[in-house]
């Protein structure tokens, strides 16, 4: 079974057999080393002047920022499942909420962003996805970032790169939070979170906020490349695996530029089969279909072909599927994809099966690579 679901993405079996060695001890100068490398690895992904890893699932992250960083007042966009969990996490933790909301394939807009902190000057953090996965909505994350900054440079960003991180360029310049997490585009287990700090950031987190999530402490502890508590240590190896991978393949900028490729010869090769894309801004992690079949398309799909997609979630239940292409996944697999839908959209007698997917997807993807 092809695993083509935005999340879990496969894990290579380079990683999986670099994980397999015995468990080390965490507070031992071999496992610093590791740790170090790590660290550096994702200084340079995120590009920014600090970067923490959590032991939890990417959520963890996002609570993390919102705690450590929003004082009293944040703004979220909700256009999904993800931005409305910010707004959760913000109450959870009695913060005040300013919630923009969207239909999930509408991009949030800068204007609206303007207008709610006109509205709420006492706003000091907005918290937004680079993309919403629920619907596979890319966000102008970078716009809003700054426009952000140019009302109040003390409003603090926090992005959810949890499906953008490792998948295209984000500017960050704006940016004082990114997220990451471990089973999205970075393609491990689930397990590791991680988040690219501002210095301003970091400033802001001061003596930090919370137990275990508290980012100072953490902080502090790695600069030192050792943890707080205990290190998720398999998972760390993992992900220096995943980076001398992405080195071999050609380094991020490399798997920036092909999964952007991929990303344009899929939803071509979609549209190409009579298929109708949901986002109004894709985002490149994944493609997202409406489509009235969805789930009939979605059983074909594992039943008959061995592919196995994701479908959508609340009211978008049965109306959409969604199709991975975050990290080094092969273009080759995704052949098969797009040739498989044609074939499941043929077998519910939609139209007549003719290979025009992968016709499509080939020489877009041929064009945009070279
Ligand atoms: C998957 C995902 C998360 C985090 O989910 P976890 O289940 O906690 O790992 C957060 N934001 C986005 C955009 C995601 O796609």
């Amino acid at each position: 079974m092809l695993l083509f679901t935005p999340g879990p993405t496969p894990v290579l079996e380079a990683v999986r057999v670099a994980m397999s060695a015995p468990t080390i001890h965490h507070r031992t100068p071999e496992f610093e080393a590791i740790f170090k490398e790590a660290r550096e690895s994702l200084l340079k992904l995120f590009g920014m002047d600090e970067a923490v890893m959590i032991a939890s699932s990417g959520t963890g992250a996002m609570e993390a920022s919102i705690i450590n960083i929003c004082k009293s007042k944040v703004l979220t966009i909700n256009a999904g499942k993800f931005g409305e969990r910010f707004g959760k996490i913000a109450k959870a933790h009695g913060k005040e909420l300013v919630e923009l909301k969207y239909e999930w394939n509408t991009p949030a807009s800068v204007e609206d962003v303007k207008k709610a902190l006109a509205e709420n000057s006492d706003v000091d953090t907005i918290a937004i996805q680079v993309c919403e996965s629920a619907g596979g909505l890319r966000h102008p994350v970078e716009e809003i970032a700054k426009a952000v900054k140019e009302i109040n440079s003390d409003i603090m960003v926090i992005a959810d790169g949890i499906t953008a991180v490792g998948v295209e360029p984000i500017d960050v310049t704006n940016i004082d939070a990114l997220i990451a997490g471990s089973q999205k585009a970075l393609m491990l287990p689930p397990g590791l979170a991680m988040v690219g700090l501002s210095n301003k950031a970091v400033e802001r987190i001061g003596k930090g906020s919370g137990y275990y999530l508290n980012l100072a402490s953490e902080i502090s502890k790695q600069q030192k490349n050792t943890t707080a508590y205990t290190a998720a240590t398999t998972l760390i190896i993992g992900l220096n695996k995943i980076f001398d991978l992405v080195e071999e393949f050609g380094g991020l900028d490399k798997l920036y530029s092909v999964t952007a490729a991929r990303a344009k010869a899929l939803n071509s090769a979609l549209e190409a089969i009579g298929l109708k894309i949901y986002p109004a801004t894709p985002a490149k992690a994944m493609a997202t279909v409406i489509d009235e079949n969805a789930e009939d398309i979605r059983k074909l799909l594992k039943t008959k072909y061995s592919v196995n997609v994701a479908g959508g979630q609340d009211h978008l239940k049965g109306k959409i599927f969604r199709i991975n292409n975050m990290g080094l996944i092969e273009s080759s697999d995704m052949l098969w994809v797009v040739n498989a839908i044609e074939s499941a959209l043929a077998d519910l007698g939609r139209i007549e099966y003719s290979g025009v997917g992968a016709k499509v997807f080939s020489e877009v993807f041929a064009s945009e690579i070279k």
